[in-house]
């Protein structure tokens, strides 16, 4: 069985660089907050193009952080997306924050900004002030970040930018996670720059957010010791980040074959290929079609030896923990319930070998 996802196939193909740099590590006799994580968010912070990076324990913390930097937190509303990880909106109500959920675009699955300019323009009624966008980059491509920069710049909000699906996807010429006050990405092991534990990075241009960042993630110290402000401990430990400086040497390479196993697959599949946002570059995070009997269809994959996935099954706003009381936007989510009933994620990670491909392209044509 060819599986979805396997990140055990990202340690082995460079098994030699990242044993080295794990021994290098346990070897330092500093565990925490050191050297290897200083470097990381240098290195990363460099090949962002963002001015400053700050590690952080997991992907939910870097948005929590990202909203506590900016004050938001209780008697602020954040508008998101219900068609996302769960972590996303997690981390608004870690913040203290009320979600309101967004339809997506159905043809890029991310936020309909005429969606959201109606909501900032008439909130939705008993709704706290909304503060913040966090606009998700899902799959591996941006959102639509012209027509969402332009609605908070009008309304005088914060973007937030959740790269955790996006490390390496482009917009007019730049990365994403370079556009909004903030930006945040998840290091979990499946990501396209995955650690082998947890991880998370918060990227901004502004150094005054990013001190306050680094002082949240750890008690609100600026100095040892003592609190300046309350905060938490969520911090990137060093053979983490020892592990990511190795990973982050590879992810261009990674997300070209990502790319081309992308083409492969829309070779075979035509007009039903997932459709890429003008003027960007898609990194694939998932390779993502729409199947009307996804059940059957995922069945007679698997009887092929192909292994798919489903991001995400459940939206947001229907799972039991916020069934009925987080707000929405006034299109209801329709286009979100469509796509969490249609949406198969086919094999996609950069190891996957040409003669898998080929198996994936035959079962395609067999199957569907
Ligand atoms: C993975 C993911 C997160 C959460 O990251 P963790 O590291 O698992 O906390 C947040 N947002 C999106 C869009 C993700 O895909």
């Amino acid at each position: 069985m060819i599986p979805q996802a396997n990140p055990g196939a990202g340690y082995r193909a460079h098994r030699e660089e990242i044993d080295a740099a794990v021994m290098r590590a346990l070897g330092s006799g500093w565990y925490i907050l050191g050297a290897e994580g200083r470097a990381f968010e240098a290195e990363f912070a460099a090949w962002l193009g963002a001015a400053h990076a700050v590690g952080c324990a997991n992907g939910t913390d870097a948005l929590t952080l990202a909203l506590r930097a900016l004050d938001i937190g209780p008697g602020c509303a954040v508008a998101s997306v219900s068609h996302t990880a769960v972590a996303t909106v997690a981390a608004i109500e870690m913040a203290g924050a009320v979600p309101v959920l967004i339809d997506i675009d159905p043809l890029h699955y991310t936020m309909d900004p005429v969606e959201l300019a109606e909501v900032l323009a008439r909130p939705p009624a008993g709704l706290p002030p909304i503060r913040a966008v966090i606009a998700v980059h899902l799959y591996g491509q941006s959102a639509d970040l012209d027509a969402i920069g332009e609605v908070c710049t009008r309304h005088g909000v914060a973007l937030i930018e959740d790269c955790s699906q996006a490390h390496g996807a482009t917009h007019a010429g730049r990365k994403v996670g370079t556009f909004g006050r903030i930006s945040t990405f998840s290091l979990y092991p499946t990501k396209n720059l995955g650690a082998l534990g947890d991880g998370g990075v918060v990227a901004t241009g502004d150094a005054d957010l990013a001190a306050r960042i680094a002082a949240i993630r750890q008690y609100g110290w600026r100095t040892h010791y003592v609190s300046d402000e309350v905060g938490v401990n969520s911090r990137l430990d060093e053979i983490q980040a020892a592990i990511l400086r190795v990973k982050l040497v590879h992810l261009d390479a990674a997300n070209a074959r990502r790319r081309a196993i992308a083409a492969a697959y829309d070779a075979v599949l035509g007009a039903r290929s997932p459709v890429r946002r003008a003027g960007g570059s898609h990194v694939f995070h998932q390779y993502v079609i729409r199947v009307a009997d996804r059940t059957a269809e995922q069945a007679r994959l698997r009887a092929l030896g192909v292994g798919t996935g489903v991001h995400y099954p459940v939206p947001v706003h229907v799972q039991p923990a916020y069934a009925g009381r987080v707000a929405l936007g006034p299109a209801g989510c329709t286009e979100t319930a469509r796509a969490a009933a249609e949406v198969m994620s086919l094999p996609m990670w950069p190891e996957l070998a040409d003669a898998d491909v080929a198996t994936v392209r035959a079962a395609l044509r067999r199957a569907m």
